[in-house]
């Protein structure tokens, strides 16, 4: 499953909280955070885990050297975490990252433990180099608000679904709206381009400070039984 969004959309924060989700219902997860920012998987694991880039450039891009204990990473719920990093600001190329990623995780046979990957991909789909998760994706997720800015990512991002499917088997699973409470642009959208809207999810001040904290809403939850009404949100999505 690829998640795109506009960038700050809160593609990150649904995504730990949709893998915790999948766990729960039994599958085995692994989330990987595609993202210079590297901080996606940061309120599963509680610190910003080092980025296969990171690693590769340590071990002089020797695979062979390279344990799945290097790049792997125990989160939260049972869900594994890996930080893909991104190339050098204003150099290189974001898809060079993606395709080093996949080709670490095939080596290390990493790809057939899992029932569920996740690959949580920076912002709008800018270039073929950040879309190159959709190639090795079954299903991409797209978070958006009630605004125009991220239903215009969501449209671009639908399109690349389109551009891609016609080569290799994805599909669209659907829109998640977050941080709004009102809809009416979302129903909008999906009227002249149909597609399933998974949830909507209002505006939560303790999904902010999940951030500050490194937690995710489940394990919040586990002090906090108000907000097990979040943790079905996500649950929901999940199933
Ligand atoms: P992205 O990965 O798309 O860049 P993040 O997941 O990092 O976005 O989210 C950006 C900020 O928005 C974070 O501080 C996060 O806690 C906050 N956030 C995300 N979803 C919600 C929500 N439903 N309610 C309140 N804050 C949210
Ligand atoms: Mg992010």
């Amino acid at each position: 499953i690829a998640v795109y969004g506009k960038g700050g959309i809160g593609k990150s924060t649904t995504s730990c909280n949709i893998s915790i989700a999948l766990a729960r219902r039994g599958k085995k997860v692994l989330q990987i955070g595609c993202d210079p920012k590297h901080d996606s998987t940061f309120t599963l694991t509680g610190f910003l885990i080092p980025t296969i880039i990171d690693t590769l450039q340590v071990k002089d891009y020797h695979y062979e050297d390279v344990w799945p204990e290097d790049v792997i990473y125990k989160g939260y719920g049972g869900v594994d975490c890996v930080e893909a990093g991104g190339p050098p600001a204003g150099a290189g190329c974001g898809g060079y990252v993606v395709g080093e990623t996949v080709k670490l995780l095939k080596e290390l046979n990493a790809f057939y433990e899992y029932d569920i990957i996740l690959f949580d991909v920076l912002g709008d789909v800018v270039c073929g180099g950040f879309a190159a998760p959709l190639n090795y994706a079954d299903y991409c997720i797209i978070i958006t608000d009630n605004g125009f800015d991220a239903l215009f990512a969501a449209n671009r991002i639908s399109a690349s679904v389109r551009e891609k499917s016609n080569t290799h088997p994805l599909r669209l699973a659907g829109l998640v709206g977050n941080r709004t409470s009102e809809r009416d642009l979302i129903d909008k959208y999906v009227e002249s381009c149909p597609m399933p809207v998974l949830e909507v999810l209002p505006l939560v001040e303790d999904i902010r400070i999940s951030r500050v904290k490194g937690k995710t809403l489940f394990e919040m939850a586990e002090y906090q039984e108000n907000l097990n009404y979040v943790c079905d949100f996500y649950l929901n999505i999940a199933d």
